[in-house]
């Protein structure tokens, strides 16, 4: 069966960004939300761009008929692509499927996005990276049958342009291992249970991409290397090894690629792959180190993933080449050079980059580029290291020119961060904090406050375009910006909330405002990178040493603390976020970086202090998405992040009262570190989980203030006094009274401002009722 099967190709990438150069899908999939262009014309678009990627990537290198390209385009998410084409589409939505069962464009939109009192699907973070996919809802009951034809119309679209692509498609085990238990499931339904049931799908599906003309499909597993899920790594091993056994069994269906990136797989995934009726392996090895030999590789072919999907660095080629040369060593049929992801982590083309430094461009690869490595090395693969020489000389040069440049390593930085002792990372004693505190403050019992940003109008936006194109001049643009500040300012004590906020309206992102105001990093014009849907953002590049040239938020909080009484929070992004919502050096560990931004954030808390402000918070949502999938690595993971954290907060003096905002409940592994922050007060999300965040607090060794957010601010929905009244009692009764805090879930800035004030309005409401009943 394997003779007659097309060879795969020397170099591949496993995805690439489908989001379009300028955003074009964006604009188009928006424009289609908003009525103004029909579905014909969308997917007219959408065609347009996959075709001028097919152009670009050939133009780039990659073979045109070899199943080199990837087709990898998305809508909207691929995880969603895989389940609607299973017919996996919540019952709620049932009655948009087609007559036949089918699941349309609109059905897939409406799921993505909810309608009425039908709520969207889940969202959640792929893995350890700031993509969020959605959660397909699997029951028992569940019917699973090809419901879109979508990934073999491609297949033919490009059939018909000349090219044979490799469809990329989630595969059944990771399918099923990210989904979640339907509403009406008994209580301890694991999707998984139902892998039997929806491999048969796959098999038809595969059948299908053949008679389209695919040769390869590329079936994504990164499930197989995470140790982070409800499956043990055994129990997913044992998915896929049945999985494919009945997937490659099969004589009418094209080659299988499986490709598992993110981390190494599991000991157990590689076992079952090897031995697997498949044609083809893609493993990453730039987390990942080349694995054992295994049974079963001599027919196989082995894709090392050594650019990295992840990172905007043109990286160590010549190391890359000799992690592929290591790879020859298992004893497979044939090694191939690949990505260690898809690219759709990553920009389009650094080319468009004309506003950035040229030395720093040159140390660069985003998404073209990286194919352009791919295919270089694929180049070597064939015809040897000689014909490649050239290449990875320089981009070893590049690299060496990279690490001696200045700004890269800047000695008083480096001095600060040597000189560091234990006591850099302590605050003292707790108790004797909030003394101090209540003493400096005086506040009531269940103190309200907001979370830091107020509602980002279409006139803040408007401004700071203006501003940006030099229609608004820097005085123009800072007088507006202090009306809305004090606009903000006499709502929130109108409202009678206890602690106030400036509103943020200066900041374009939490991240980006001070990777703007810190040295060591540069901005990007057109780097955008999907977050979800049609959602991207434009992380920062941190490329050399940070400092703080000069104080970053001072003047708006002074300002704000001017107009009013109330204590004025001075608003920060930790240093965990920041790494984590840019694009770091990964020239040196992650906590000593994160130690240079935290060292930047306490001079700037140092500021705030002396010109007499005295809570300060320091946001870090991000804290449990860098938590590596990897067991083995989240110990040291949790020392430099929590470290990190309190390096930038421990100069504080003790009548300083700290804040800490994160953006999840799911506080399972991370609690321990959470109370370790040492904050004197923790915001966090609980209004959609009804509070039971409070259970595990409660729980906890967590001894410090808490504010469970009692207003969801990701939804329009104004929250009852009563509602909001419960979720308070439910705190009230389960932790001590002087710990509990009163404030929404997240901050305002998405908001439109009629429901915020109505929602706040309600959220003191329901605080002054419990106060008195106490
Ligand atoms: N202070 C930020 C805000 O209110 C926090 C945002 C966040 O947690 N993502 O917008
Ligand atoms: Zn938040």
């Amino acid at each position: 069966m394997t003779d007659s099967r097309t060879p795969f190709p020397q170099g591949t990438i496993l995805g690439y960004p489908r989001i379009g150069r300028r955003r074009e899908l964006k604009r188009a999939v928006e424009a289609h939300w908003a009525g103004s262009i029909d579905e014909a014309t969308l997917e007219d678009t959408a065609a347009r761009l996959r075709r001028a990627t097919r152009e670009r990537l050939a133009e780039l290198g990659l073979g045109r008929d070899d199943s080199s390209i990837p087709e990898s385009f998305s809508f909207y998410d691929q995880v969603h692509d895989a389940a609607v084409t299973v017919g996996l589409l919540p019952e709620r939505f049932a009655a948009l499927r087609g007559a036949d069962g089918s699941v349309g464009l609109d059905a897939y939109f409406t799921a993505a996005r909810g309608a009425g009192d039908d709520a969207a699907l889940e969202m959640t973070k792929w893995f350890d990276t700031n993509y969020h996919y959605l959660v397909p809802e699997v029951g028992p009951k569940t019917a699973f049958a090809l419901s879109s034809d979508r990934f073999a119309r491609q297949v033919a679209e490009a059939k018909a342009d000349g090219f044979t692509t490799r469809p990329v498609i989630v595969g059944p085990v990771t399918l099923l291992a990210l989904a979640k238990a339907a509403d009406d499931a008994p209580e301890g339904f694991d999707p998984l249970d139902r892998l039997d049931d929806v491999v048969p799908v796959y098999v038809e599906l595969l059948a299908a991409l053949r008679a389209a003309g695919a040769d390869w499909v590329q079936l994504d597993e990164p499930a197989l290397v995470s140790e982070s899920l409800a499956a043990s790594p055994e129990t997913l091993a044992d998915a896929a090894a049945r999985a494919y056994a009945t997937l490659g069994g099969r004589a009418d269906r094209p080659s299988l690629l499986v490709a598992a990136g993110y981390a190494q797989l599991s000991p157990q995934a590689w076992t079952a792959l090897a031995a697997a009726p498949i044609e083809a392996i893609a493993i990453d090895l730039g987390r990942g180190a080349v694995p054992a030999p295994a049974e079963g590789l001599a027919g196989k072919t082995l894709v090392g993933g050594v650019i990295d999907g992840r990172n905007v660095w043109r990286g160590d080629l010549a190391g890359a080449w000799d992690r592929l040369v290591a790879l020859r060593g298992l004893g497979a049929a044939q090694v191939s050079a690949g990505t260690s992801t898809s690219l759709q982590h990553v920009p389009h083309d650094v080319d468009e980059e004309t506003a950035l430094d040229a030395r720093l461009v040159s140390w660069l690869a985003f998404a073209d580029q990286k194919v352009a490595q791919v295919v270089t090395l694929a180049t070597g693969l064939v015809e040897g290291r000689e014909a490649i020489e050239s290449a990875l000389s320089a981009a070893s040069l590049a690299l060496a020119d990279r690490r001696s440049a200045p700004g890269v390593h800047d000695g008083a930085v480096r001095a600060k961060a040597t000189g560091l002792g234990a006591g850099d990372f302590e605050r003292g004693d707790y108790d004797a904090r909030a003394v101090a505190q209540d003493a400096e403050l005086g506040l009531p019992v269940l103190p309200t406050t907001t979370i830091g940003s107020f509602p980002q109008t279409g006139d803040i936006r408007r401004a700071r375009a203006r501003h940006g194109r030099g229609e608004l001049s820097a005085d123009e643009y800072e007088a507006f910006l202090r009306d809305e500040i004090a606009r903000v300012v006499t709502l929130q004590e109108d409202l009678g909330l206890d602690v106030l906020v400036h509103g943020e309206a200066e900041r374009n992102d939490m991240v980006q405002y001070f990777a703007e105001h810190l040295d060591g990093f540069a901005v990007t014009q057109h780097g955008w990178v999907q977050s979800y849907g049609s959602r991207a953002t434009r992380p920062s590049i941190l490329w050399g040493d940070v400092s703080r040239p000069a104080p970053i938020t001072v003047d708006w909080t002074v300002f704000a603390q001017s107009l009013t009484d109330k204590p004025m929070k001075g608003m920060l992004t930790g240093p965990v976020t920041i790494l984590a919502w840019s694009f770091v050096r990964d020239d040196q560990p992650l906590g000593a970086t994160a130690n240079q931004v935290a060292l930047a954030l306490r001079d700037e808390i140092a500021d705030l202090e002396a010109t007499g402000i005295r809570v300060i918070q320091v946001d870090e949502p991000a804290l449990r998405e860098l938590l590596p999938l990897k067991k083995a690595d989240q110990q040291a993971y949790l020392e430099w992040s929590v470290g990190s954290f309190r390096l930038a907060t421990a100069g504080a003096a003790p009548a300083t009262q700290v804040h800490t905002h994160l953006c999840y409940s799911e506080f399972d592994v991370v609690i321990d570190a959470i109370a370790a922050l040492d904050a004197d007060v923790t915001s966090i999300e609980a209004a959609r989980s009804r509070g039971e965040v409070i259970d595990d607090i409660a729980g906890s060794a967590f001894v410090a203030g808490i504010g469970p957010g009692v207003y969801d601010i990701h939804s329009p929905r104004v929250p009852a006094v009563a509602e909001i009244g419960a979720l308070l009692d439910r705190a009230v009764g389960q932790l001590p009274l002087r710990r509990v805090w009163v404030n929404p879930d997240c901050g305002l800035k998405t908001r439109g401002y009629d429901e915020t004030v109505a929602s706040l309005r309600n959220l003191v409401a329901a605080t002054i009722e419990v106060r008195e009943r106490l």
